[in-house]
């Protein structure tokens, strides 16, 4: 037997044959041409037929993948009539005269690699997305199918990585489970594979070798393990599991449409985080009471200018309205520390988790902040929005802040706009600081929640991106545990609700303890709302 360690993303239990994705040898060698123009002419009337494939795959992969999801198809079509993809193509057409699947290999790798070597998580997982892009075009170009590995029998498919439209295209019954040597967990393969059922696990690195094609493999999804050629003893184990899980999946639906109370009758909200317009179908699959986290910042991310007024109150319109009357607590713009967008343009810090993010950008560059205050209220009138602050550690702070809405409202009124004027005011408490003088914030917030995350970060002093200091980081850290009692304790002497949305909020080991702390609100990944909901109706 030979066990291999991965990244689960998609949880669940899958049993068969592994076969490996045949992927065509794609014809890219480097031929020269004579005539420049006609062969530019080859590679955009190639464009179009890929963007004319792509709309088409938009449509009709709405229903297996969800109408957010499938937008990621006009996304790639998008990039090829953006001037930084084609551009270099038509380059080495002229400069080289090389032929366009060459062009488009080149130029499609380096820019892929260019996000591959970017820091941020998101960004590096969109390096697929041009590689998916570029594939597209050389197929066409060189006149191949795309055949995606098609046997009768259901395998678990693996490859290197598999490209959005890859997982998007597969079909779900002749796919047990998908395993790849690289990904991200953020990536749209993961989401994918998550939003289709379909238990995965990445990163297994060059372990996952094309000379195990064809053993049999058991795989968990959730612990990222994968056996090949299992023992008996591991195969009755893990479909032992299986079994449990169908179990417990058919008990906690169950608890779907129900409300949240624990035996003493205290009603608890269990909300969704989400970081994106397309999370929110997630948060509602998942049977969240609302989105007690919506990370705003990502939509800064991964692109190269400030989103604008308009994109942002679409976004935010369309979680709005998707959410119906469920609260929506939209986090202002948390960006710096782990999430930079180099448009920003921030000074390069020795220590940026303790430097200029969050609160303090929006405090030092009116404009940015106002332009999302303003987009926030314009789609209040679509739902029922809330606003949160983060990184609050002062009264000052609050009170500035505040301002600066006020500022906004004033603006919309005298302009016309129509918005609502009185939507909740929140802050997140995540500093140590914040926690201590909860009593003196509670005076002037609508609500607290807790992220734990920065909260554990700042008063362990333990830098939450180093994996190396997880030996030192005790999450159930009792001085942390105080600061989560201290803010809803003084939350509720000032009549105000507290929840948690760091991911603390989702440890059901600690459940039992916020039940009896007497917290009003968890907001966590949504796939974790009905097993919180079933163990809190216990507590
Ligand atoms: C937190 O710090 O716990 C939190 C929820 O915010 P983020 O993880 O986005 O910093
Ligand atoms: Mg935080």
């Amino acid at each position: 037997m030979i066990t291999l360690q991965g990244k689960g993303v998609s949880a669940g239990i899958a049993k068969g044959r592994l076969s490996f994705l045949k992927r065509e040898s794609l014809s890219v060698k480097k031929r020269i041409i004579d005539n420049i123009e006609e062969e530019i002419e080859r590679f955009n009337v190639a464009r179009q037929t890929a963007a004319d494939q792509l709309d088409a795959l938009a449509v009709s992969m709405v229903d297996k993948i969800g109408e957010e999801n499938a937008l990621l198809f006009e996304i790639h079509r998008m990039m090829l009539e953006d001037a930084d993809y084609c551009e270099p193509i038509i380059d080495i057409i002229k400069t080289e005269k090389a032929c366009a699947e060459y062009a488009v290999n080149t130029a499609g790798s380096r820019l892929a690699q260019e996000f591959a070597d970017m820091d941020d998580e998101y960004m590096k997982a969109r390096s697929i997305d041009v590689y998916d892009v570029s594939k597209r075009v050389i197929r066409i170009l060189s006149g191949e199918e795309q055949d995606l590995a098609r046997s009768d029998e259901p395998v678990i498919l693996a490859t290197d990585d598999f490209t959005p439209s890859e997982t998007a295209q597969l079909d779900r019954s002749k796919v047990l489970a998908l395993v790849s040597r690289q990904g991200a967990a953020n990536s749209h393969t993961a989401i994918f594979a998550r939003t289709m059922g379909i238990p995965a696990i990445i990163g297994f690195g060059a372990f996952l070798s094309g000379d195990l094609s064809g053993k049999e493999a058991i795989l968990d999804g959730d612990t990222g393990v994968l056996y090949l050629d299992p023992e008996p003893k591991i195969i009755m184990k893990l479909e032992a599991k299986k079994e449990e899980l169908l179990k417990e999946k058919e008990k906690l639906e169950q608890m779907r449409g129900k409300p949240t109370i624990n035996k003493n009758g205290k009603l608890l909200k269990l909300y969704a985080n989400i970081g994106s317009v397309s999370d929110a179908d997630a948060a509602l699959i998942g049977d969240a009471e609302g989105i007690g986290l919506f990370r705003s910042e990502f939509l800064y991310l991964g692109r190269d200018t400030y989103p604008d007024e308009e994109f942002q109150y679409e976004s935010y319109r369309k979680v709005l309205e998707k959410m119906g009357e469920r609260q929506v607590v939209i986090r202002t713009l948390d960006i710096g520390a782990d999430k930079q967008a180099d448009y920003f343009n921030l000074p390069k810090e020795e220590n940026p988790a303790m430097g200029m993010r969050a609160i303090r950008i929006c405090l030092t560059r009116h404009d940015i902040f106002k332009t999302q205050l303003r987009a926030i209220y314009r789609a209040s009138v679509h739902g029922n929005a809330a606003i949160m602050f983060p990184m609050i550690s002062s009264l000052d702070e609050l009170r500035r802040s505040k301002e600066l809405a006020k500022a906004v409202r004033e603006e919309l009124a005298a302009e016309g706009v129509p918005f609502n004027a009185d939507i909740p005011i929140g802050i997140m408490i995540e500093t140590p600081a914040s926690a201590i003088i909860s009593d003196i914030l509670a005076e002037e917030a609508d609500f607290f929640s807790i992220g734990t995350n920065d909260l554990t970060q700042y008063t362990l002093a333990i830098d939450r991106q180093n994996d190396s200091l997880s030996p030192f980081c005790d999450t159930h850290h009792e001085a942390i545990l105080r600061l989560i009692k201290l803010s809803c304790d003084n939350a509720h002497k000032a009549g105000i609700w507290c929840g948690i949305c760091g991911s603390l909020g989702a440890d059901l080991t600690l459940t039992k303890t916020f039940v009896e702390m007497g917290l009003d609100e968890l907001s966590v990944e949504p796939s974790r709302i009905l097993k919180l909901r079933s163990l809190i109706s216990e507590c």
